[in-house]
């Protein structure tokens, strides 16, 4: 395993064709495209790391993994009422279909969905305490006490998210948001700007796991559920290209992170900052490809 990775970050740094950083957040502009890591922390208890494996970045949308736990985890099912389990076939920021579906999101991985999922682990409190729970919960996943909200990507963020104060207002005009719309997205900014590395984030992905080490915060339904989620939904409308090239659950952040789950082997964090035309990591998703090949790790036998 150990060769595989280090085998997998020679040919990444070697590449040419590294994709393009993300711009429309000012803040992730600013990262280095050059960087590669990639860690698998298997269902053993082994952790294998290369590159720049202890390097943070941004999860941004990764995070729409965690939020989704935690939502379920205060309201269970109803979420399903005011979120569907569907891929777009959209990019990850579109405003289409919520009109024809009466303000329903597709699913909790698009903004849209991710905006009413903010709302509900929101619930009642304040976006502090919210935050913080979410912070605690990425926390007791991957073991790690030093996860922290990068405030000058959340700042930056909120500074240029038209387009998610647009879906916002919008899902509040079909009365599917029940906090104001400042408030949710100030907390799905804070949430996206959650920093961590691939050594963190491929051991908090663990929590979709099932084996005896690993940590148990979900129960195996929503287990399931989630990496259902993530194979169907987790790269927008490069979904089924990631799901054909590499047969595994994952789900990708405009910050080049990819988190993927091998179902009773290991969860694998990948991160390289140029993306594709999906506006999913590039190298991260080539390098996923050759993993699955190698390893011939598939949810398809
Ligand atoms: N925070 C980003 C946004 O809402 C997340 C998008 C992403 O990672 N695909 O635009």
């Amino acid at each position: 395993m150990q060769d595989l990775l280090d085998a997998i970050v020679s040919d990444a740094m070697a590449s040419d064709d590294r994709g393009k950083v993300a711009d429309y957040i000012p803040e992730l502009s600013r990262v280095n495209p050059n960087q590669f890591g990639i860690c698998v922390a298997t269902v053993s208890g082994e952790v294998y790391a290369a590159g720049d494996a202890d390097t943070p970045f941004s999860i941004q949308s990764v995070s729409k993994v965690f939020a989704l736990a935690l939502a379920l985890g205060k309201v269970g099912d109803q979420l399903w009422h005011r979120v569907g389990r569907e891929p777009s076939g959209l990019a990850f920021n579109s405003l289409l279909l919520l009109e024809h579906e009466n303000g329903i999101p597709r699913n909790p991985f698009i903004n849209a969905g991710a905006l009413v999922t903010a709302d509900t682990y929101l619930a009642d409190s304040s976006p502090r305490e919210a935050l913080g729970q979410m912070v605690r919960f990425v926390q007791a996943a991957c073991e790690f006490e030093d996860i922290r909200i990068n405030q000058n990507v959340a700042q930056s963020e909120i500074a240029t998210a038209n387009r998610n104060f647009a879906l916002a207002h919008y899902l509040a005009s079909f009365g599917n948001l029940r906090n104001s719309t400042d408030k949710v997205l100030g907390t799905y900014c804070h949430q996206c700007a959650i920093d961590m590395s691939c050594r963190q984030l491929a051991l908090a992905g663990r929590l979709l796991l099932e084996g005896p080490g690993m940590p148990r915060l979900i129960s195996r339904e929503r287990r399931r559920r989630i990496n259902a989620l993530m194979m169907t939904c987790g790269h927008y409308d490069g979904s089924g290209d990631f799901a054909f090239r590499v047969g595994l659950p994952g789900k990708s952040g405009v910050g080049g992170g990819i988190l993927v789950i091998a179902p009773g082997r290991a969860s694998i964090a990948v991160w390289s900052p140029g993306l594709n035309q999906y506006g999913n990591s590039k190298l991260g998703t080539e390098a996923m490809e050759t993993f699955a090949r190698k390893t011939g790790w598939s949810v398809f036998g």
